[in-house]
């Protein structure tokens, strides 16, 4: 290996251009893999073209025009018999217009875009040819991600010369075995410079065997680095709780209701950790309406019993709300202080409470990301609670590390109502360890959906004001495509007004993110004591509200919706024992993607079934959000492709970190040269 300044070719301007794509060293650039492939032997019929894509393509120029315009130009019309492409040309000369005959035939490549003319390539290369003209034998050519400055024709050179110099020092790290029969060399040449016979559709879909094993050494060095992770969090001592005896009873018996047997059994994991001396990091999925709330409150008794702080954190102010209102009714009575902390809060009411965590006068504290700015210091934190993980990122659950009291670390709960694709959850929280309530209260009655065109919006407001007028509880959520919360609060209070003036009758609420904190919590309040029937909203009520007599839920613009937000939507009815009733109002014409949103959430209310159809549609960065994908940042791998993979990859890691690891600190310089290290222990 050595700095990429060594090679032949690279300056100091092309060294620096490099370093932004994080290549430092030669094998940096090794690594530094195709994002796609050039195919310049194979003639793709113009009915098969994706835009973004280059291709070699034939046909017989159709006309030929010089379209007016500040700079002169000539548009070629390229037809095979199945499409039709228009080729435009800024530069002109002598043998491009003798080229450009109507009736001649041309073989041309080049990008494929959407011009004024349907699809387009901007001068292509371009060539005259008569039938007799032979195909080009040329291989697959690798197209690198790449910068401004740094053209495809250098990277490719750069990595030429790396392969040629520097692939023989590359230490091979994985157990043969799991290596496909590919050495590493061998595997990265075939990549960067695939071979006349190569297959560009398994190497354009990262399923050839040179590629799988590159993809799974990926894996292995992902799950070393989760399980390192891991290793190093629990050799931090965490205090440890003994089954709280009194809270716990006494919160119990002041329920309405019985513990399902999978809040039971997921208490009791939760317990059994929080005996050990190292910190619990576990997560608990559960789909909405699950009773998530109640085992978290359960395990917080652990720690408060024994006179240690539970911080319960909450990505929206409006669920933070909720949960605080849940817990002070809860936690009250036993004589405990409950404070609230959010972002909103200023001046003398932060300060003291602020004051009261850093006393310990408050024994458990609800709030936002708030709880974990540097002013707030706990007195002694002994657990932490995270709702709707999918919010946060890896870096902020690490941050509470620091909230310890003692040089301990708090306990760290986790729970999820998107339910997470085991495979997904693997490599996502491989550090974590999951509990799943699989169960739901009883005395359900499942939610009835139905899809509806917005041209029927007039008689779906008709019946939900009937509905509403005859003591029935809806919710009417109102989205728009921009996710800006300003523009949807607009849609929201106009939709407000609309529907105020057209019934005057109805007790209507509105509530969306741009409204003060105690005006929100009031009308919540208000929809909760049923002094409201009508509750217009923003997705702002997408996780957590819960008001068990609501039971009907309408949501404009349903198609503008991920599948896991609809799901989340939905789940605030069907809270009861009333039977609920959801309508998607959907606008015309739906995309392909947008109609089997809705069919599966007519078809299925199981939140793990929607969970995998998500991943199936967005694939895992969408579904766990920019900041979790961030954090994976895989160079080869994809998990909705190569998931297969996972279990073997999770088993690999702990064998090699156990009797090699020296390669495993080497698969972390490899692949995750940018991720913090933890001493393995
Ligand atoms: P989620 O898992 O979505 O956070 P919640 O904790 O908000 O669900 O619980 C949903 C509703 O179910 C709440 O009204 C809660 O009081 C109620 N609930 C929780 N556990 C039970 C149970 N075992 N039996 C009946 N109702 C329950
Ligand atoms: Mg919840």
């Amino acid at each position: 290996m050595a700095a990429v300044q060594q090679l032949q070719g690279v300056g100091s301007a092309s060294a620096a251009l490099l370093e932004k794509l994080n290549i430092f060293t030669t094998d940096d650039l090794l690594f530094h893999l195709p994002r796609d492939y050039e195919d310049r032997s194979t003639i793709i019929p113009m009915n098969q073209l994706e835009v973004g894509r280059s291709y070699l393509l034939e046909g017989t120029v159709k006309s030929v025009d010089f379209p007016p315009g500040k700079r002169k130009s000539m548009a070629i019309l390229l037809d095979d018999e199945l499409g039709k492409v228009t080729l435009r040309f800024y530069h002109l000369y002598k043998a491009l217009t003798d080229r450009g005959k109507v009736g001649n035939r041309l073989r041309v490549f080049g990008e494929v875009r959407v011009g004024a003319r349907g699809l387009e390539m901007y001068h292509p290369e371009i060539q005259l040819i008569t039938e007799h003209t032979p195909l080009p034998q040329t291989q697959l050519t690798a197209i690198y991600p790449a910068t401004d400055g740094l053209t495809q024709t250098k990277l490719r050179e750069y990595v030429k010369h790396a392969l040629k110099q520097h692939s023989d020092d590359l230490p091979e790290l994985l157990p043969q075995k799991f290596t496909n029969g590919y050495a590493l060399k061998q595997a990265l040449h075939y990549i960067h410079e695939p071979p006349l016979d190569a297959n560009m559709l398994q190497l354009s879909q990262g399923s050839h065997p040179a590629q799988q094993r590159l993809i799974f050494e990926e894996l292995v060095a992902h799950q070393v680095s989760l399980l390192t992770r891991r290793a190093y969090i629990q050799q931090i001592a965490a205090p440890s709780f003994t089954n709280s005896k009194t809270f716990a009873k006494q919160l119990l018996t002041a329920l309405p209701f019985k513990m399902t047997a999978a809040q039971k059994r997921v208490s009791k994991e939760i317990s059994d950790d929080l005996k050990q001396h190292k910190p619990m990091l576990r997560l608990v999925q559960g789909d909405v309406g699950a009773g998530k709330t109640l085992v978290a409150a359960l395990a917080a008794c652990h720690a408060l019993e024994e006179g240690w702080q539970v911080a319960l954190m909450a990505p929206t102010e409006i669920l933070a709300e909720q949960h605080y209102l849940n817990f002070k009714r809860w936690f009250e009575p036993l004589g405990l202080n409950v404070a609230w902390l959010s972002g909103k809060q200023k001046g003398k009411a932060r300060a003291l409470a602020e004051q009261q965590i850093q006393q310990g006068s408050a024994q458990l504290v609800i709030g936002t990301h708030a709880l974990f700015q540097d002013s707030v210091a706990f007195h002694k934190l002994g657990l932490v609670i995270i709702d709707e993980q999918h919010r946060f990122g890896v870096d902020q659950r690490l941050a509470l590390r620091n909230k310890g009291a003692q040089q301990t670390t708090p306990h760290q709960l986790v729970m999820t109502a998107t339910p997470i694709p085991r495979t997904l959850a693997m490599s996502a929280y491989g550090d974590l360890d999951t509990s799943v309530i699989d169960e739901l209260p009883p005395g359900r009655t499942p939610i009835q959906t139905v899809t509806i065109p917005l041209d029927r919006r007039e008689e779906v407001l008709q019946r939900i004001a009937s509905n509403c007028a005859e003591g029935k509880q809806a919710y009417w959520v109102c989205t728009l495509v921009e996710q800006s919360e300003t523009l949807d609060a607009q849609a929201a209070e106009a939709t407000y007004a609309e529907i105020k003036h057209r019934f005057p009758t109805l007790n209507i609420g509105l509530v969306h993110g741009k409204m003060k904190a105690d005006d929100k919590q009031a009308v919540m309040q208000q929809f909760k004591n049923n002094e409201l029937q009508l509750l217009i909203a923003t997705t702002v009520i997408e996780v957590g509200v819960d008001v068990p007599n609501a039971s009907i839920m309408v949501i404009e613009n349903a198609e503008r919706l991920g599948l896991s937000q609809l799901h989340q939507l939905r789940g605030r009815v069907g809270r009861g024992a009333k039977a609920s009733f959801c309508a998607l109002l959907y606008k015309n014409p739906l995309s392909q993607n947008g109609q089997e949103r809705l069919r599966i959430m007519r078809e299925t209310n199981d939140g793990f079934i929607i969970a995998e159809k998500d991943l199936e549609i967005r694939g895992p960065g969408e579904l766990l959000g920019t900041k979790q994908t961030g954090d994976m940042g895989f160079r080869v791998a994809k998990l909705e492709r190569d998931d297969h993979l996972l279990n073997q990859a999770h088993y690999v890691a702990q064998q090699i970190l156990k009797d090699y690891p020296v390669q495993a600190n080497a698969l972390l310089k490899r692949w995750l040269p940018e991720a913090p290290r933890y001493a393995y222990v």
